[in-house]
């Protein structure tokens, strides 16, 4: 029987629901689970594909295709368990489907409602497709008490009733702020957003309690009394320095063993089954080495590099939550410390060349739209000429290959058309492509979801490029993309006389994936999103490069 925890949050939003349900995740792994992570988020977009990363922070690109919350993210580097479109929904989405089933007739003429019609397809959406994990750990987005959650939590009640105590688990996140005038915390947020889900009908088994200090015993007594919580399941959840030390945080607080014990997987017991079965007992224990590595390596860097980033939401650096992580990752395989200069693209020139000056590496991430176009080509040219180190992501590949040929070729109206029509479209939109077997097309008027060419897509390396020595000579590497534009093959050969090489390209040998200039020590732009493939224990080739890079410029530089 697969069993499911629940992770609902309260107080306020932004307390790292995802991080707990990927933490809990990973350290269920640790003892040998399998596990599946899905989200449901409780708003109506179908997809955060549409909304400003401003709104929503990164827009996460699943193997499948499926664009996703940030929280798959995470999941995916603390657990390296693939997600795909049947972790993630909204309630958009839960919607649209019931009214696609009314227009069709399915419900016979009956009155479509929240419940059970809603309320049955959520409850459809998470018990679908668990093939065989032991656990489904559940994220319930946004906070107990947003009114468009209401469905959710009603589909989560009613799973207890349909699968069992026994079966189900429900975990609740909670603040625990510290007054500073009254030198306490303070349990009482806690204690009311604990009465709002029990209006609900949901009884928390365990209390996760965000804090910045130790919460007492007393106080963890005071939660447990009036949250109806037994003791032990008043976990604390301190603030920590690495997000990778979460795992074992929680582990120390008795967060794995205690849901663990809620489902009869005690250690002993689970110990007990092994042996007559003749396996190896200990399996329940978890293994946290790797976690410990990971904290350890990033603890003890023996160099820092600055790289900086030059993008249009400098200022929710949410929106560039996986970079920043394979930038970590890059460092740990390294033992180098990754610093960040964020540099908002539309900063005037003088200003943005005097911030270049400082860095160690430049990145231009993926982006969209024409403004801060400018600066972002500014910063190119600047890592261009200075030999600075770059690493150009989907919009900043299409933006130093438009860079190269204005102000190497000298073809000074190369454009995306992105920005509107132009007479030398060195990036276009792609209307047609071969995704697997299926010949897609697509045209100007698609809706805004149809033009993307999203998730996994193959692409072969050249022989002795940069990226197939950095990809550890392999010839053929998969990569996910989410991008309407490609770069135009058709300036290929002029771009490669003047330095500029095309070493990756789609299989059938269209679509432009990566480029490298021949004349730079480091000078790579990939079309594809590597940052969503790296993990803290396997940091993407790519990443540990370009970090490595940014270390050899800076030496280069001092001597
Ligand atoms: N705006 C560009 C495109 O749509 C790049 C997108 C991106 O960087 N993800 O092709």
């Amino acid at each position: 029987m697969t069993n499911y925890v629940f992770i609902t949050g309260g107080v306020t939003s932004s307390l790292g629901k995802g991080l707990a349900t990927a933490a809990l995740g990973s350290l269920l792994q640790a003892r040998g689970f399998k596990v599946r992570l899905r989200k449901l988020d409780p708003y109506l977009n179908v997809d955060p594909g549409t909304m400003s990363p401003y709104q929503h922070g990164e827009v996460y690109v699943t193997d499948d295709g499926t664009e996703a919350d940030l929280d798959l993210g995470h999941y995916e580097r603390f657990t390296n368990v693939s997600e795909r479109s049947s972790d993630y929904t909204t309630s958009g989405k839960i919607y649209s489907s019931v009214i696609a089933k009314e227009r069709r007739g399915d419900y016979l003429g009956g009155t479509v409602q929240v419940i059970p019609h809603i309320t049955d397809e959520i409850k459809r959406f998470i018990t679908n497709d668990i093939g065989d994990a032991d656990f489904i750990l559940c994220e319930i987005g946004g906070t107990v008490g947003d009114i468009e959650g209401l469905p959710l939590l009603e589909a989560i009640r009613q799973l207890r009733n349909d699968l069992g105590r026994e079966n189900t688990l429900f975990v609740h996140l909670s603040l625990i702020p510290y007054v500073a005038a009254a030198g306490e915390l303070k349990t009482k947020p806690t204690q009311h957003s604990v009465k709002t889900l029990l209006s609900f009908g949901i009884q928390p088994d365990i209390l996760l309690c965000r804090s910045d200090r130790p919460i007492s015993d007393e106080e963890k007594r005071k939660l447990s009394l009036f949250c109806n919580v037994k003791n032990e399941c008043v976990i604390s959840a301190l603030d920590v320095d690495t997000i990778y030390q979460v795992p074992i945080s929680y582990h120390e607080q008795g967060f794995d063993q205690q849901v663990c014990l809620h489902f009869g997987k005690t250690e002993g017991k689970f110990d007990q089954l092994l042996k007559t079965l003749h396996l190896k007992p200990g399996t329940t224990k978890p293994d946290l080495s790797q976690w410990k590595d990971i904290v350890t390596a990033i603890r003890n860097p023996k160099d820092s590099v600055k790289i900086a980033i030059v993008g249009k939401y400098v200022q929710l650096l949410d929106a560039y939550k996986s970079l920043t992580q394979a930038l970590v990752h890059g460092g740990i395989e390294n033992r180098i410390q990754p610093d960040f200069i964020w540099i908002d693209a539309e900063t005037p020139a003088d200003d943005l060349l005097a911030a270049l000056s400082n860095a160690d590496a430049i990145l231009v991430p993926g982006g969209f739209g024409e403004r801060g176009v400018s600066g972002k080509l500014l910063a190119i040219q600047y890592a261009r000429e200075h030999k600075v180190p770059y690493l150009g992501i989907c919009f900043g590949m299409q933006l130093a290959v438009i860079e190269s040929c204005r102000n190497v070729l000298g073809i000074k109206e190369a454009s995306s058309t992105e920005f509107g029509p132009t007479e030398e479209p060195v990036v276009s939109l792609l209307t047609e492509w071969v995704d697997g077997e299926i010949y897609q097309q697509r045209s100007e008027e698609s809706d805004l979801g149809g033009t993307m060419r999203l998730g996994t897509y193959p692409c072969l390396l050249q022989p002795h490029s940069l990226v197939q020595q950095i990809y550890n000579g392999a010839d053929l590497i998969n990569e996910r993309h989410r991008h309407r534009y490609e770069v135009n093959p058709a300036y290929k050969e002029r771009l490669e006389a003047t330095g500029l090489q095309f070493s990756g390209f789609s299989p059938d040998g269209k679509l432009p994936e990566i480029v490298e200039r021949s004349d730079h020590p480091w000078f790579v732009g990939v079309q594809f999103h590597p940052e969503l493939k790296s993990k803290p224990f396997a940091p993407h080739p790519l990443f540990a490069s370009f970090v490595n890079a940014a270390l050899n410029h800076q030496k280069a530089q001092n001597d």
